[in-house]
């Protein structure tokens, strides 16, 4: 049966009405009603039913963009964002609540007094979001600014048009359009939205933008949050299950086509066990596509010509020899899952963000060996994987920091949306997902309160200064 829906053409919003919708945002949270709890859970609610009557449109504007499969786009998009909703509208009570302040912080020379923290909203905050999971990265983050109490402007990614579409109607039809708005565009939309005061900006993206984007909010001291990319290593030692580690290293290349943020880049693995590796690779490969990744219904495509060429040419240029995969086809925007094995660090399959299906396989003679390149290819990124024994995951851990880790699998930090999420220097600035969702756009409030009868006690705060009473 034919879809009963239109997926509408792309448009920019007017510059000319991107002040305004700043403005009206600003003005809505003025009025202090986003500052109720029934409000936030009203909107949470609606939007929860949005993704579910939107469902079927959104699926479809996945494939249009990036040929995602339902699979994957109803566990990492739809849904996503569904159990966020349930997740925030079942904690909203506690998370808002004030909090005591007592003993230790306050100490017993202050207990006249009494001592909270009030969780506040921050107010009206931008966020900005990536091609790769184009729903829920730009809802998820939503979804705590709607807990916090903040109003909001999203800007979804011009390169996923069809979803910038839907979820601009979605949020225009269900959501308070006092509160909520989507500009849909590129870098002069963009622009003229870093022109508007926000208190705060919520950004996922790539590191070079993100420094534009911190940049220009610094001018005016607005905060930011920032989920930046990375060159994330996996760990592999001879005490690895090593077909299990080819299989879930493998897995996590072929989600989304390997456009996801905390996927490996490269693959750092003793020396002795490489050609074993390598055979467990194609054997997985096998499995997943019996009849060629291309065939296959479930491997997604990268989003556009640009990148397809991005990705070609890290492919062209690397000195390493592809040992599983390689097939190219423009046409279809198809990449095939690939591993090369490089003999030199500096190649660039080693030193560049591949954010797609291929990654490098490099020999080391020892585990300080692979902390050391790693460490020198890319000191904080997003991610790590270790695949080794106990000790030798501890002493990875221990010896090479990273947003968030798996031991012993690929990016399950990252895959449990009540989990808090971020990177650490350069791959980013602070962290969301569950109740972090909540805090990264409210404001931690202190609020110190004297009784007017305790005066006298404390009289000797007063001038004229005498040290005979005072009594700390
Ligand atoms: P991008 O930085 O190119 O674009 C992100 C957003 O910034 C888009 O909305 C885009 O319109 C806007 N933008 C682009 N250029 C701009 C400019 N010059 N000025 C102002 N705004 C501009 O990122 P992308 O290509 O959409 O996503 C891929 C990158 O994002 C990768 O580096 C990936 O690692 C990273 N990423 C990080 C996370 C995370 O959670 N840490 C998640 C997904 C993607």
């Amino acid at each position: 049966m034919a879809a009963q829906f239109t997926i509408p053409e792309f448009e920019n919003t007017s510059l000319d009405i991107i002040p305004a919708l700043a403005s009206n945002a600003r003005g809505t949270f003025r009025t202090h009603k986003t500052k109720s709890l029934q409000w936030r859970l009203v909107q949470l609610r609606k939007l929860y039913w949005a993704m579910e009557d939107y469902k079927e449109q959104l699926l479809a504007a996945l494939v249009k963009d990036l040929h995602k499969s339902n699979f994957e786009s109803i566990i990492a998009e739809v849904d996503w964002v569904k159990k966020d909703c349930l997740f925030m509208i079942d904690n909203l009570e506690d998370f808002a609540k004030d909090e005591k302040l007592g003993a230790p912080a306050v100490p017993a020379s202050f207990s006249l007094m009494k001592f909270r923290t009030r969780k506040e909203p921050l107010g009206t905050v931008l966020i900005i979001g990536p091609y790769n999971y184009p729903v829920q990265l730009l809802l998820a983050p939503l979804v705590g600014a709607i807990g916090a109490g903040c109003t909001a402007v999203l800007k979804p990614s011009e390169m996923t048009p069809a979803c910038a579409m839907v979820v601009r109607e979605l949020i225009e039809k269900r959501l308070d359009p006092n509160a909520f708005a989507v500009v849909n565009g590129g870098i002069p939309e963009t622009n003229a939205l870093m022109a508007e005061k926000w208190d705060k900006i919520f950004f996922t993206g790539s590191a070079q933008v993100g420094t534009i984007i911190a940049k220009k909010a610094a001018e005016t001291l607005t905060p930011v949050c920032l989920e930046l990319g990375g060159k994330n290593p996996a760990f592999v030692t001879k005490n690895a299950n090593l077909a299990l580690a080819a299989r879930r290293l493998l897995w996590g290349k072929t989600q989304n086509a390997g456009q996801v943020c905390m996927s490996q880049n490269y693959v750092l693995i003793d020396k002795d066990i490489v050609p074993t590796f390598i055979e467990f690779l194609k054997e997985s490969y096998k499995d997943m596509f019996p009849n060629g990744a291309k065939a296959s219904p479930d491997l997604a495509r990268i989003v556009n010509p640009r990148h397809f060429h991005r990705i070609k040419k890290m492919l062209d240029e690397t000195k390493g020899k592809i040992v599983m995969g390689g097939q190219l086809d423009e046409s279809e925007l198809f990449i095939e899952p690939t591993a090369v094995l490089v003999n030199s660090v500096g190649d660039a399959m080693m030193q560049e963000e591949s954010f797609g299906p291929i990654f490098a396989i490099y020999p080391v003679h020892s585990l300080d060996q692979a902390l050391n390149i790693a460490a020198s290819i890319h000191r904080t990124p997003l991610s790590l994987f270790s695949f080794g024994s106990k000790a030798e995951n501890n002493r990875v851990l221990n010896e090479m920091t990273s947003g968030g880790a798996t031991l012993n699998d690929t990016f399950f930090h990252g895959s449990v949306n009540s989990v808090p999420f971020g990177g650490v220097g350069d791959s980013g600035w602070g962290a969301y997902r569950g109740k972090a969702s909540f805090d990264v756009f409210t404001h931690f409030r202190t609020v110190a309160e004297t009784p007017s009868w305790a005066d006298g006690l404390i009289r000797v705060r007063y001038m004229p200064y005498d040290w005979s009473r005072l009594r700390l």
